[in-house]
């Protein structure tokens, strides 16, 4: 096992580091308060190579793993988390269109956006549905060889200025998941409407809007799934974009701890500094520690996907686990800052609401946990008998009982076969289940072999 990060993997956090200290730092707060998105200081990051990271180098890009996806977004959301969901945002819109079938459109689109400064989004949700995503009905419906869309898509971050779409519609809504397919949309065709962007709390350099489609015509050229195969491409595209919300929590949450410890260095009460109270040296002990689990997290879960496992599980528990304590951390970081950290006198409010984001997009708190108590009721393989089979005996308080106990034990060594009574716990020792539980006096069909040598 190796938690280290090779010196390639060094340099590119450390580009993404300076990238976002020069250009997103000294910008966001001024755009979070406009609710802006600035494009310009995007097209930095674009022209830093720290966009489209997944884009294969056959068609121009660095092909980075989700390991490499992970340092660049920790970083770029340590500076500013807003401007983190907008560029990251094209890799989420790019996932589908890489693992989907259809070459020549890989081709084309990838060339363009390695060559080309340009925005793809990704769209799933809807007005009426955001969890359930087996609901959409934004409608799909085949004429010739053409899927003519017409519907709506809710919040989608980046739509405002997108070049291309991957949208997912639902050729028969009645069917649920079976119904969905997914399409690339070409963003300049005027059966393609886009709303006004949707002001919010948090992520306010993020822009978010509602897409309409009117009579869309895709191309057979322009289909990623035909209908039936859409629904598990977006379960999969979520596989691989969870693990980098991780991140993106990770380095919200280091960002609010530094402040933080910056700020209980210097400030004083009571004749000492803040950092001199154990309370808060605690507080941030327990940010600091469940900062470098997030990260921890995040990482294992990369490496799932960039070592070729499934990552559905760990992505849903690093999202889970990530977005819930860039929540607390945020919180208590706040909380060192006193009435300034109510205030925008100090980066820390923004955080705070910053946070909330990551525990609703991209499949909510809620949503990952029925994910993981899936597996937890159901696949998960466990290494313990089950409990009926638990060569369990319990002792008494009673001495007497111990020493029973115990003459039990010492009995047990001959024995070939142990049967433990399925009410009480008794254990008997022997060739044959007694013919009644000395302890709870239940007849013998109560016992079950546990072991035999
Ligand atoms: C800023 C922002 C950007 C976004 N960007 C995109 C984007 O680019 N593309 C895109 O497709 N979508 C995007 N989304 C949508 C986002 O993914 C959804 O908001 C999210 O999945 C939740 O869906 P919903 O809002 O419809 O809430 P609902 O599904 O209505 O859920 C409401 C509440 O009920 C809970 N709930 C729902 N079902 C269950 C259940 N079975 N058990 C327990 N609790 C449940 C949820 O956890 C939540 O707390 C964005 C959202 C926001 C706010």
């Amino acid at each position: 096992m190796d938690f280290s990060i090779t010196d390639k993997q060094k340099k590119l956090q450390k580009a993404a580091r300076e990238y976002s200290l020069k250009w997103l730092l000294p910008t966001v707060h001024k755009y979070d308060d406009l609710g802006i998105t600035p494009v310009h200081v995007i097209v930095e990051a674009w022209k830093a190579g720290l966009m489209n990271l997944p884009i294969p180098k056959k068609y121009g890009g660095n092909e980075y793993g989700l390991l490499e996806e992970a340092l660049i977004v920790e970083e770029m959301s340590a500076a500013a988390p807003g401007m983190a969901t907008t560029i990251n945002g094209n890799n989420l819109g790019l996932e589908p269109l890489i693992m989907c079938g259809n070459e020549q459109l890989k081709e084309e689109i990838c060339t363009d956006l390695i060559k080309n400064f340009g925005i793809i989004c990704f769209a799933t949700s809807e007005p009426n549905m955001g969890s359930d995503v087996g609901g959409m009905i934004c409608k799909a419906e085949q004429d010739g060889e053409e899927w003519i869309l017409n519907g709506k898509k809710y919040w989608i971050t980046n739509a405002g200025f997108a070049k291309y779409a991957s949208v997912f519609a639902n050729a028969d809504p009645k069917s649920r998941h079976k119904g969905i397919g997914a399409f690339l949309i070409r963003m300049d065709k005027e059966s393609v409407e886009v709303g006004r962007h949707i002001e919010k709390m948090g992520h306010r350099c993020s822009n978010t809007t509602v897409l309409k489609f009117n009579n869309y015509r895709v191309p057979k050229e322009d289909i990623l799934e035909l209908p039936g195969k859409g629904f598990s491409l977006a379960i999969k595209t979520f596989s691989r974009t969870r693990p980098i919300i991780g991140a993106m929590a990770t380095g919200l949450a280091r960002s609010a701890m530094e402040y933080a410890i910056h700020y209980v260095k210097k400030r004083r009460a009571f004749g000492k500094n803040l950092a001199e109270f154990q309370a808060l040296q605690f507080l941030l002990a327990e940010c600091y520690q469940k900062v470098e689990t997030a990260r921890l997290m995040t990482w294992r879960s990369c490496w799932d996907a960039d070592t070729g496992k499934d990552p559905l599980l760990w992505a849903s528990m690093t999202k889970l686990y990530a977005a819930e304590i860039a929540m607390d951390v945020a919180s208590d970081a706040l909380q060192c800052f006193g009435g300034y950290g109510y205030t925008k006198m100090q980066p820390i409010e923004k955080l705070f609401r910053d946070a909330k984001l990551y525990q609703i997009y991209e499949g909510t708190s809620h949503i990952q946990k029925i994910i993981i108590s899936r597996h937890v009721l159901g696949t998960y393989d466990p290494v313990m008998p089950p409990l009926e089979d638990v060569p369990f005996a319990p002792v008494d308080e009673d001495y007497d009982d111990k020493l029973e106990y115990f003459d039990d034990i010492k009995k047990s060594k001959g024995a070939k076969k142990a049967w433990r009574c399925r009410i009480c716990g008794h254990i008997h020792y022997g060739d044959e289940p007694p013919e009644e539980c000395p302890v709870c006096k239940f007849p013998k069909g109560v016992f079950k072999e546990v072991w035999s040598r």
